[in-house]
């Protein structure tokens, strides 16, 4: 027998399709297309090292499904990537682009690889090479690349560089998360944070509870962990512990949100901050605190982790943060989950109005990305918890069914070919 771990993201998404499935009454043959990917991609990316040498890492892309429109989907560079993570964040990406109603499929891709091991030539190496691996599977009408954990704005350069290098002109639209420079979008770096916040203050509202009354701690400190915290900070929420991949720090009062970002910004990581205790990643999540964010990396909160869970709220940012077990375990106490295909889906949004944009060569301005994102982000969450009170079923149950559902009524009413 392999040794499956089942808090494997694959087994998480695969039970939640299961349930959704269950919920909406669909047969097997339907719930088999639904779990089955459409298309992967797995590619040998050699690279020449700095000092020379070669070493070989794997990529992946998978589309999970292409029903609704072109794949979609971040790259994520980590030593942990596998085929069957790869395979669950892209599942994760369709139900995910459906919720929030965005006319794409899903997609994911990685390499397995530790990016902070490599400089940022070789890095580029390891990009071009993939992305000319992987081209004949993407572009702005069959599947558009973001950044994932390990990537960002620069990586995506790269990518729209190398696949438009390769067809003699310029193409903006197959990346998203782009820098501004070459057709990225006002307000995307930020998205996927914004998204978080307005998902935890629309579900605090329901609540009849204010972000300026609660506190609150965050797992994660990259590229939605940091922006959430401070977004947060602003939004007058006292922000009492965050952390990242080597530690954490914790003040009951409330952490100096300005200085800490400093701080990070200097030395690269939230440990080491004054006037705060060491916190680790285990203990944040079990604090006392209001509303609690983990913004890292997928299975977090799982049987054991989830029964130490005190807050009222947990707003997920990562992808697959709380395990099928985990997620039991948090409704049971009554803890109120905002999943993540909800709560993170700001930044797929904004990716979406980049490529928009990028279709059009006509850019918004900063006030309409933040406007437009808003009202995507409320009006997606009033449709799930609307649906969550009438069916008396979990925030999480109520996402799915509505993301599996559209997705499901495109297969349908295209048909099977042949
Ligand atoms: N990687 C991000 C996510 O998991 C963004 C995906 C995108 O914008 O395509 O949602």
């Amino acid at each position: 027998m392999p040794d499956v771990d089942p808090d494997a993201p694959l087994l998480t998404a695969q039970a939640q399709l299961s349930r959704a499935v269950e919920i909406l009454g669909y047969d097997a043959g339907l719930h088999e297309v639904l779990a089955t990917p459409r298309r992967e991609m797995r590619v040998a990316v050699p690279l020449r090292r700095d000092g020379g040498g070669v070493e070989v890492f794997t990529g992946y892309r998978v589309q999970h499904n292409i029903s609704r429109g072109p794949g979609k989907g971040g790259l994520r560079y980590a030593p942990g990537v596998d085929i069957d993570e790869v395979r669950a964040l892209a599942m994760w990406m369709t139900w995910k682009c459906a919720v929030v109603d965005v006319p794409y499929g899903g997609a994911k891709g990685g390499v397995t690889i530790d990016p902070h091991a490599y400089s940022s030539a070789e890095l580029e190496r390891v990009t071009r090479r993939y992305t000319s691996e992987i081209s004949s599977m993407i572009g702005p009408e069959k599947d558009i690349m973001a950044p994932d954990i390990g990537t960002d704005e620069r990586t995506m350069a790269w990518v729209m560089d190398t696949y438009s290098v390769n067809r003699g002109f310029t193409i903006p639209a197959v990346t998203t998360g782009k820098p501004l420079a070459v057709g990225g979008s006002l307000g995307r770096p930020t998205a996927t944070s914004q998204g978080v916040v307005h998902a935890a203050r629309a579900t605090l509202a329901d609540a009849g509870v204010e972000l300026s009354e609660v506190t609150a701690a965050v797992q994660g400190f990259g590229k939605v962990g940091s922006h959430a915290t401070r977004l947060l900070h602003e939004a007058g929420t006292r922000v009492v512990a965050v952390s990242d991949e080597r530690g954490g720090v914790h003040r009951a009062d409330g952490l100096d949100v300005p200085a800490l970002l400093e701080h990070v910004s200097r030395t690269g990581s939230v440990v080491g901050f004054g006037d705060a205790d060491a916190i680790d990643n285990a203990g944040l999540l079990a604090l006392d605190v209001d509303v609690l964010v983990p913004a890292a990396v997928e299975g977090v909160l799982d049987a054991d982790s989830a029964a130490r869970v005190k807050a009222r709220w947990v707003v997920e940012g990562a992808n697959g943060p709380t395990t099928s077990e985990g997620d039991q375990v948090l409704a049971d106490r009554g803890v109120v989950v905002v999943p993540d295909i909800l709560a993170n889906a700001g930044g797929v949004v904004v990716s979406y109005f980049e490529w928009v944009q990028a279709n059009q060569a006509y850019w918004w301005t900063a006030q309409e990305i933040a406007e437009r994102l808003e009202q995507r982000m409320l009006a997606s969450y009033r449709a799930v918890s609307e649906l969550a009170r009438a069916e008396q079923v979990t925030l999480r149950e109520a996402a799915l069914t509505i993301g599996v559902r559209r997705v499901a009524e495109a297969h349908l009413i295209r048909g099977l070919y042949p």
